[in-house]
């Protein structure tokens, strides 16, 4: 076992951050990379310490949450040891606040809430809001499109639903006293060999928009303690309008610009005190 941790050979999936290893006996080795992806394209830069942050974070909260999950352990700094699961083909997306997609989809009127369309205002509750899993560009989907698509029956999505939003709860009155605003979660779930529902994959800023309390307010784009700031150079400089344009004609990925290093050492530092704060622990 020892020898495969060390020179694990059998990948599994080479995900956009992670790499995935099958260790036999139903076990994953995750290795949590520097890679960063944002709008699903991996980008160019690595950002130092994300690795780390991410595994170690990940640990944190399964831990946390005492939910049933599939972590079994946590080896040298960016490797974690899960249990293999049956995973649902949807990501479950829950939102606090109106902001990403959902408000772009608010505005394009392709769906209707009872908020007005201003930019990240809070949603009256926590609003499910699916996607489905691909590797090229996650797509909402529908409660009955997943019962359609024969993913989950009606009582497994109530389930999945139901364990997302607590979780969501949760993780956000834990943020708010680290003076975190938690904008939006993704999970993943998988089912084990008894058919028992099992929180998947990792939790991390790759899952989730952090805001800090103390910036934030209604009708801007806001300050964020994760790869937000990533996104925005990305629309910045032009290559959100590209990739869009490119997604609407079908052509192939364009391929996206180096990072410059003061936006690299800014996103590692976000990654770090976003670490620090949440878990009251030194990386
Ligand atoms: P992506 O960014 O495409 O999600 P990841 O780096 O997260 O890629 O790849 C991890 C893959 O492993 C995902 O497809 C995820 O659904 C899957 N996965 C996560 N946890 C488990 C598990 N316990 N058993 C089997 N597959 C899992």
């Amino acid at each position: 076992m020892q020898e495969s941790m060390e020179n694990p050979s059998i990948p599994f999936k080479r995900g956009k951050v992670k790499d995935v290893y099958d260790l036999g006996h139903d076990q994953l080795l995750f290795i949590f990379t520097d890679r960063v992806s944002a709008y699903d394209v991996v980008l160019p830069s690595t950002i130092p310490r994300k690795g780390e942050v991410l595994c170690k974070l990940a640990a944190f909260w399964f831990d946390y949450l005492k939910v049933p999950h599939h972590m079994l352990r946590v080896e040298d700094t960016n490797r974690m040891v899960v249990r293999r699961l049956k995973m649902i083909p949807v990501e479950a997306v829950v939102r606090g606040y109106l902001y990403g997609s959902l408000y772009e989809r608010l505005k394009k009127g392709q769906i209707s809430l009872p908020v007005e369309p201003v930019l990240a205002s809070r949603l009256p509750e926590p609003y499910f809001d699916p996607t489905t899993k691909s590797d090229v560009k996650d797509e909402p989907v529908s409660l009955e499109q997943i019962e359609e698509e024969g993913w989950l029956d009606a009582g497994q999505l109530g389930e999945v639903r139901r364990r997302t939003v607590e979780i969501y709860r949760r993780m956000s009155e834990r943020a708010e006293s680290a003076g975190f605003i938690l904008a939006d979660l993704k999970l993943e779930f998988g089912f084990d060999k008894q058919e028992n529902i099992v929180l998947a994959d990792s939790i991390g800023p790759d899952e989730f928009r952090l805001w800090p309390k103390s910036e934030y307010a209604p009708g801007k784009t806001q300050e964020s303690y994760d790869k937000q700031v990533i996104r925005d150079w990305l629309g910045k400089v032009g290559y959100k309008n590209t990739l869009d344009e490119a997604r609407k004609e079908g052509r192939p990925t364009p391929r996206p610009p180096d990072l410059p290093s003061e936006l690299v050492q800014e996103t590692s530092r976000r990654y770090i005190i976003a670490y620090e704060k949440l878990t009251g622990l030194k990386l």
